[in-house]
């Protein structure tokens, strides 16, 4: 595939900020472990804040959206999986599956439903608001961006603040669920307390002997204990009716920006490359290589907490909440 270029593709090599000087930015980037943060190339970011001022354009985010608010990212900036996550084939292999995947998620949850959209969030949706972006196509399943008030948010890989029982296709609002799980299982919560670290699916590590203990609900329709998190499972499909609005946004749009992901799903990459195929400018911000870095107009290597913010006070006028 081909892909016109409406402006030359930028270097990654992080370059000296004006604010600190060569000989000081040099030792900071030296004093900067591999992984650390990078300082963004001038001239891409430049390019990036004039293709968001043409407006119409469409965010494309990932799992580094989410980072600044204390929900990890599967992968570290080399791109490599840090956890496994759940299959769907392990939820629909039966009632131990369940029970495990609720007992985790159960714990997990007070945790998860607490992390509050961070400065990037909130720049998106100023730009929204400001009539520059046509809206977001994100692959987090945490409805930060929803928090933070944008609008137009399509979630690719569905939402952990709903519930869809695979029986009936009953869907329930998860805190619900949450509350139906307390009542079955008084005091896990206390037992299970600061045990295991958070992980990006919402859930937590807990010992093989408390799961067993764990009550899963079942569906207040139609009574079957198969309820799953209304979210896209790894080995599952995104539903084709949204993939195809999906599609239609890209093609709509002047142009994608990609927030915070590696693209190492297809999920998210398709609507890179159609945009891409479609001649529309394409840049990438995220830390280390994504999968459609040979797709890009622009390309910036660097914290989404520090050029989204910035972005957003550029072209809409600083913001009294930062
Ligand atoms: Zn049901």
């Amino acid at each position: 595939m081909t892909s016109p270029r409406a402006t030359p593709v930028t270097t990654l090599r992080p370059a000296p900020t004006p604010a600190l000087g060569p000989a000081r930015a040099a030792t900071a980037l030296r004093r900067l472990p591999a992984t650390g943060p990078a300082v963004a190339d001038p001239q891409a970011l430049v390019e990036l804040t004039d293709l968001v001022s043409r407006g119409g354009v469409l965010a494309l985010t990932g799992a580094g959206m989410s980072t600044d608010s204390g929900i990890p990212d599967y992968r570290g900036p080399d791109g490599k999986r840090r956890v496994t996550p759940m299959t769907i084939e392990e939820f629909r292999s039966g009632s131990p599956g369940r029970q495990r995947y609720w007992s985790r998620a159960y714990v997990g949850w007070s945790r998860f439903r607490a992390a509050a959209p961070n400065a990037g969030h909130r720049a998106l949706a100023r730009l929204e608001q400001a009539g520059l972006l046509e809206g977001v196509i994100t692959q987090n399943v945490d409805g930060l961006h929803q928090s933070a008030g944008s609008r137009a948010v399509r979630e690719l890989h569905g939402t952990l603040t709903r519930v869809v029982c695979l029986a009936c296709g009953a869907r329930v609002d998860r805190d619900r669920l949450q509350a139906a799980l307390t009542r079955l299982n008084p005091g896990f919560a206390d037992a299970a307390q600061g045990m295991g670290t958070i992980r990006p699916d919402g859930d937590v590590e807990l010992a093989p002997e408390l799961v067993e203990q764990f009550r899963i609900a079942r569906c207040e329709d139609c009574g079957s204990d198969m309820l799953k998190p209304d979210v896209v499972y790894f080995g599952e499909s995104v539903p084709r009716p949204l993939v195809q609005e999906c599609f239609e946004a890209v093609e709509e749009a002047s142009g994608l920006v990609v927030f915070g992901s590696s693209l190492a799903v297809m999920s998210g990459l398709r609507f890179v490359r159609r945009a891409a195929a479609l001649g529309r400018p394409v840049a990438i911000v995220t830390r280390g290589p994504s999968r459609g870095d040979d797709l890009c107009t622009v390309r910036v290597d660097a914290e989404l907490g520090q050029v989204l913010p910035q972005l957003a006070d550029d072209l809409t006028g600083p913001s009294t909440a930062d």
